[in-house]
């Protein structure tokens, strides 16, 4: 089996209503599409984001294609450590964590055409399912405290047993927030994320602030290169607190379990590189006794199904994940639906990622994408 060849297509999806987070307002998910194709036709599909900028992720993808063409895509690992080493260039040179989000859709590429190629389920190839379903909490959006509160309603009405919101646009709103959803979702689970927006000062008196409105856990609320600054939050407050920024790496997953510093570690393969990477640190955490939240970044279907088979072979996996595709306006895929019922997903049939991509649908998020290039 062997690499024949590498495409690699901007898409722009946009989401039916702006995301508020403490960075500012997002429209859409912009990822590059990534297809690896063998030398007896099967096709793999996987997408890398688009950060920092779209053109330049596609240019250093498309600049690996030499490097893959006439490889045996089984050999993922390797094939993934060296495309990193090769974006950087020097084994161990900077920019580990921008090397790591280029790479994650070859990483998924090659789960997708390797399963296909083999006839099984991605997830087989990761040792097989632990769990059957995975579950996933409701990420509410809105411009205002009143929007938020009708959006939690409706998430709750739906079944969805844990409901998740950003913070970090100012201290008075942020609460006036939270307030008037915790009145709308009744006793369900709430999860906050202010996404880095806080020092230490201002984080443990937004968790005095936040806690008569019982918060599962507060998600990074202070910038991700301090693991000192975590830990002294974590320690100071009455409820859980995790870890998203600041890791990106078994290595990180690592730091901060050993030094306490996280009681979830929030993760998924755009920032670990791949799916290889993201179940190894899983396992760094499950033998600390903490559980692993798989994450989104702006993203399509493609990685939600990515993220659910290695979720499934995950031990320590959380019972609310996230997703954030059902946020977009359309669909990149004919099945599976991703539909959720009451809040969990459950397998589907198919080989690889198992999906089928809507090819019109691709065709008009490329269109998307080209027009704000030329613009
Ligand atoms: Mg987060």
């Amino acid at each position: 089996m062997k690499i024949k060849a590498i495409r690699t297509t901007p898409l722009t999806v946009p989401y039916t209503r702006p995301i508020h987070t403490s960075y500012g307002a997002r429209d859409a998910a912009r990822v590059v599409l990534v297809e690896i194709e063998d030398d007896r036709g099967n096709i793999g599909y996987g997408e890398s984001i688009a950060g920092p900028e779209l053109q330049s992720v596609k240019r250093l993808l498309d600049n690996l294609a030499p490097f893959l063409t006439g490889r045996d895509p089984r050999g993922i690992n390797a094939i993934i450590q060296q495309a990193m080493d090769r974006i950087l260039s020097l084994p161990g040179a900077g920019l580990n964590h921008f090397a790591r989000r280029v790479v994650a859709g070859l990483d998924m590429a090659l789960w997708d055409l390797v399963g296909k190629a083999s006839n099984v389920p991605a997830v087989t190839l990761m040792g097989g399912p632990l769990h059957d379903d995975v579950g996933y909490y409701a990420f509410i959006n809105g411009d205002t405290p009143e929007e938020l509160a009708i959006e939690g309603a409706k998430a709750v009405a739906t079944g969805s047993p844990v409901i998740y919101m950003k913070l970090g646009r100012g201290d008075d709103l942020d609460i006036a927030m939270v307030s008037s959803v915790r009145e709308a979702i009744g006793d369900a689970r709430l999860r906050l994320d202010p996404n880095e927006a806080w020092d230490v000062m201002k984080a443990r008196d937004m968790c005095r602030r936040l806690a008569p409105f019982n918060p599962e856990f507060i998600e990074q609320p202070v910038p991700g290169h301090s693991l000192a600054a975590l830990k002294q939050v974590k320690d100071a407050a009455p409820f859980s607190i995790a870890a998203d920024q600041a890791i990106h790496s078994p290595a990180d997953v690592f730091a901060y379990v050993s030094a306490g510093a996280a009681d979830v570690i929030v993760l998924g393969p755009h920032e670990t590189g791949g799916i290889a990477q993201l179940l190894q640190a899983a396992v760094i955490a499950e033998v600390a006794g903490i559980r692993l939240c798989i994450h989104a970044v702006p993203e399509t279907q493609i990685t939600t199904c990515a993220s659910f088979h290695a979720a499934r072979a995950i031990a320590n996996i959380d019972d609310a994940n996230q997703e954030m595709a059902y946020l977009l306006a359309e669909s990149l895929l004919k099945e599976p639906s991703l539909e959720l019922r009451n809040g969990r997903l459950a397998p589907w049939k198919g080989n690889g990622l198992g999906f089928t991509l809507n090819e019109a649908a691709v065709a008009r998020a490329a269109q998307r994408a080209q027009e704000e290039h030329q613009n």
